[in-house]
């Protein structure tokens, strides 16, 4: 088994969790399913070891969250000492939303499924081939001599649910299924996590679908679209983010790569690539300082719209063709 790889990180880790007492726990910023649930796993997890852990996000638990077990514990800054560091589902240090001179060293431990992954902390477990931050969780648990109650396997089941949108992506194993199995078996509530976490909207998230819709475009195996912070205002969506509608355009026929450009200021883009088989987005979003996954990848890049568009587009493009012609 895969986990063979990590075993000597994973008993450093166990001896580094041992010799702690408070325990500081961060995740991502504009934290996802699998960054909250994972985060709350974990705190509840080490709590139950009868460590003070205090969980962290720099931009809080994102309303869609805040039914999980443990979401109103969520601090926004780090506590102002910890014995030990963990950073859960960062690809780099830099995703934490907090610079090195918050955390005054690298985190103690990197537990994360990127294969863009930095392995910026001291312990490393990472395995690219987990569909999520939570599937690790799951199997490093037991070896940390913690057991999974009914809040941890629901937000375990939340992180393996988003990240794979509902069990939708192709790094879906047999392996990942038996782990969400286990996970209703301890009394997660697959319905409840799956509604509340994925399938749920709110109308101006519909309404702001509506803005990008409009503008829909493809060409060459790829479509996009664009989302403005006018488009934000006009419907009343409180977030930054493309609420989702990445996941909806990623379905339509004919696409081999999906894109949705968010504006978030007048100088900075966020861009979301999503890749039906062909293209490795990871290393194309790289290039322009993001990372990810080989299917789904992100960066935040400096420059207005329309020519973040031009240079996004134009290198997907080129990196597309030639494996389009395969
Ligand atoms: P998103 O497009 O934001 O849904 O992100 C897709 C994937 O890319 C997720 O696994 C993110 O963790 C990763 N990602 C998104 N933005 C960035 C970034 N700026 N730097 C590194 N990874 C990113
Ligand atoms: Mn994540
Ligand atoms: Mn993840």
């Amino acid at each position: 088994m895969r986990w063979n790889r990590v075993k000597a990180e994973i008993a450093k880790a166990r001896v580094a969790i041992e010799g702690a007492t408070s325990i500081a726990i961060v995740s991502h910023i504009r934290p996802d399913g699998d960054a909250v649930g994972s985060l709350l796993a974990l705190t509840i997890g080490l709590r139950s070891i009868a460590k003070h852990a205090t969980p962290v996000l720099a931009d809080g638990v994102p309303n869609r969250f805040k039914f999980l077990p443990g979401a109103r514990d969520v601090q926004e800054s780090l506590p102002s000492t910890w014995d030990l560091l963990i950073a859960i589902d960062c690809s780099d240090l830099e995703r934490t939303g907090f610079s090195m001179e918050f955390m005054s060293k690298e985190p103690d431990i990197n537990i994360d499924h990127h294969p863009t992954n930095t392995r910026f902390g001291s312990i490393n477990l990472i395995d690219p081939q987990a569909a999520a931050s939570a599937e690790i969780l799951y199997h490093l648990f037991p070896e940390l001599g913690i057991a999974i109650d009914i809040d941890m396997a629901t937000n375990l089941l939340a992180g393996l649910v988003t990240d794979t949108i509902g069990f939708r992506t192709s790094n879906v194993t047999s392996g990942v299924l038996d782990v969400a199995a286990r996970l209703v078996e301890r009394g997660a509530d697959l319905v409840e996590v799956y509604e509340q976490s994925l399938n749920k909207r709110t109308l101006d998230a519909v309404r702001y679908w509506g803005c990008g819709l409009s503008r829909l475009e493809q060409e060459d195996g790829i479509v996009w679209t664009s989302l403005t912070i006018d488009d934000r205002k006009r419907v009343g969506y409180p977030g930054t983010d493309d609420a989702d509608l990445i996941n909806l355009l990623s379905t339509i026929a004919g696409s081999e790569v999906t894109l949705i450009f968010v504006e978030q200021s007048d100088q900075k883009i966020k861009v979301s690539w999503r890749s039906r088989a062909l293209l490795n987005v990871a290393d194309l979003a790289a290039t322009f300082g993001g990372g990810g996954h080989d299917r789904a990848a992100g960066a935040i890049i400096d420059g207005k719209m329309e020519e973040v568009q031009t240079k996004v587009l134009s290198a997907t493009k080129a990196a597309l063709e030639p494996v389009l012609e395969l």
